[in-house]
Order: C-alpha cells, then sequence, then structure tokens
C-alpha cells in the first residue's frame, strides 16, 4: 500500500471528534473540505442551483435533475483502451492535495466526490487500485451502511455507470434523496411479489416499477451475502466487464440491512446515441435506478416525457424471469 500518500489524504480530527459518530466525523470532513477544496466548494455551491421537476407514476415518482456539471460523467468514454491511458484519480498518488477523508474498514478511503449530484454525496474508495467489482464485497457495503445509517450505499457496475471502472469504489447519498427509500416500505407492502421467504431473509421484487429489481432484507450480513452470491452466479456475464451488469443499493433500517439489486443489459438507451433533436442524454446508474434522472443539458430536463423514461429504463433493464434465476 502507498503509505507515505495516504497519510496525506487522511483527515485528522479534533480531538473531541475522534470518538464521535460516523454521520458527525463526516461532517467535519464536509465542513473542512469546503473551506480548503476551492475546486469541491466552487461544485458544491453550482450544485445549489440545479434544477428539479417530477413525473408521477401511478405508485412512484421520477425525479429529473438538471445538472450541467455532470455532463463530464454522463458522456465519459469508458472504453477500456482510454481507461488505461488517463491516470487513475481513485489511486492515493493521483488524488488532488487537498483532498482529505477517512480509512473505514481498514479498506477504503471515505472521500467527498468533488463532482455532485446530491448536497451530501461521498466516494468509499478501495485503498489499492482494483477493478471495480462486487464479488467479495456484498458484507462490506451492507456493514457500511449500518455504520452511515443516515446514508444509502451504491454500487454501479463497471459498465453501469462507474466512472472509475478500473478502481473499487462505493458512493454514498443521504436516505430519501432518491425516491425509493421514501417508496420503498409502500412498495413492499402492496406492490411487491414475495420470491423468498425463509427465517433469516425475505426476498422479493417490486412489480410494475419499470425497473427489474431483486430485493433482499435480512437482520443479518450473511444471509443477503450467501442469496445475493447465488443470484450472482446465475446472470449472464458481460464480457466487457467481467461480471453480471447490475446496480446496487444498500441500506440499514429499523434493524434491518437492505440490500436492492437493480438486473441491467445496457449501459446506455437508444436515445443516446439518436440524432439531434432526438438525442436524450442520459446514461442510467444507481441513482436513475433509484428513482433520480440526471440531464446534463437544459433541453432533455424540459423534454424527457414519461414515455421516454419507460423506454430508458426497459432498454436498459435486463428483461428474465426471476423465478428461473432464484430457483434455490
Ligand atoms: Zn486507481
Amino acid at each position: 500500500m502507498d503509505t507515505a500518500n495516504l497519510q496525506q489524504h487522511v483527515l485528522t480530527l479534533h480531538e473531541a471528534l475522534e470518538k464521535a459518530v460516523w454521520e458527525e466525523k463526516i461532517e467535519a470532513m464536509f465542513q473542512q473540505q469546503m473551506q480548503t477544496w476551492p475546486l469541491a466548494r466552487d461544485h458544491y455551491q453550482q450544485f445549489q442551483q440545479v434544477k428539479k421537476r417530477t413525473l408521477n407514476f401511478e405508485d412512484f415518482r421520477i425525479d429529473l435533475q438538471y445538472n450541467p456539471a455532470r455532463e463530464r460523467s454522463t458522456c465519459a468514454d469508458l472504453q477500456p483502451k482510454t481507461i488505461e491511458k488517463r491516470p487513475c484519480f481513485l489511486c492515493l498518488s493521483n488524488l488532488p492535495a487537498e483532498q482529505k477523508g477517512f480509512i473505514i474498514l481498514k479498506k477504503y478511503l471515505l472521500l467527498i466526490n468533488p463532482y455532485p449530484i446530491f448536497d451530501r454525496h461521498l466516494t468509499i474508495s478501495a485503498l489499492q487500485h482494483q477493478v471495480q467489482n462486487i464479488q467479495g464485497r456484498i458484507i462490506d457495503m451492507l456493514t457500511l451502511a449500518k455504520d452511515l445509517q443516515a446514508y444509502t450505499i451504491f454500487y454501479n457496475g463497471p459498465r453501469c455507470g462507474a466512472s472509475a471502472p478500473d478502481h473499487f469504489h462505493f458512493q454514498a447519498v443521504n436516505k430519501h434523496v432518491m425516491p425509493i427509500d421514501t417508496e420503498f416500505e409502500y412498495l413492499k407492502k402492496f406492490k411487491s411479489k414475495l420470491l423468498v421467504n425463509e427465517d433469516e431473509i425475505e426476498i422479493f421484487q417490486f412489480k410494475h416499477y419499470l425497473r427489474k429489481t431483486i430485493v433482499f432484507e435480512s437482520e443479518y450480513r450473511e444471509p443477503i451475502d450467501f442469496f445475493f452470491t447465488k443470484v450472482y452466479q446465475q446472470l449472464p456475464v458481460d464480457e466487457t466487464s467481467n461480471e453480471p451488469m447490475m446496480n446496487l443499493l444498500a441500506s440499514y433500517q429499523q434493524g434491518k440491512y437492505r440490500l436492492t439489486l437493480f438486473l441491467r443489459n445496457k449501459q446506455r438507451p437508444s436515445c443516446f446515441y439518436r440524432e439531434e433533436p432526438d438525442r436524450i442524454m442520459v446514461s442510467p446508474a444507481s441513482v436513475e435506478m433509484g428513482g433520480l434522472v440526471v440531464v446534463p443539458r437544459e433541453t432533455d430536463y424540459h423534454k424527457i416525457t414519461k414515455d421516454d423514461l419507460q423506454e430508458i429504463y426497459n432498454e436498459t433493464s435486463l428483461n428474465l424471469n426471476i423465478n428461473d434465476i432464484l430457483n434455490i
């Protein structure tokens, strides 16, 4: 490990905060970064200007966020050749001098994301340069969800929205920014199909939700890890990235861990590649799967309709019979 570089990016807290809960430490990190890192401060200030509008469906809503600063990531060239050539922006040796955060679970660095789509947007990156692949990391993801209970942790697969497919990272956002957090209990009660109901775990799927979900809920991390791995092993593997295409959300509430898996089959919808004026620049990742669609162009923000959203989700979601893969 790059210990010398690591020390430069670890934030030292005031003694009184050393024993504080993560939420307080994170708040202190935000304040420190806003004071000392002009680029991040500018971006968080610009973020206050983003516009939001809501499209209501019968049992859920989709929020659109117009955020011009995100064009860079929405349109990022993620071809392996391009990725190989650029310096990895999550490697310790390439972090800006001002960027500082905390070591968490002894193997990740918890940082603020300098290109925010939320007013509290965190990146949790592996200390070492290892590919974006979720195998063996579900327990970590759920542990983070419990440690950071005010947040929803998310994982973008290497071809499902990750802008650094070569360096493992999670991200986190305040709970209830993504509509799914708020809709969850209603959907579970009235609009879900139970797939597995055992002593220690419930697995279900939302119906008529535009996206293809498999939700795992348990008081314990291990059964979620166990059943997730079973599902993972049966999903079609994407050859470019060597793993099934997916987005994941993890959170912890009322004594239970929750993992929501979105099955994907395409990186971008066809409207992304259409000629103008029919083009819509949307590149779905976990946040979009969670019901918050980020658009970097104002024209798209105004013109997107419910039919467009339906098409975008339909094209980028994997259409398969979940009973076949949950043959447990
Ligand atoms: Zn790296």
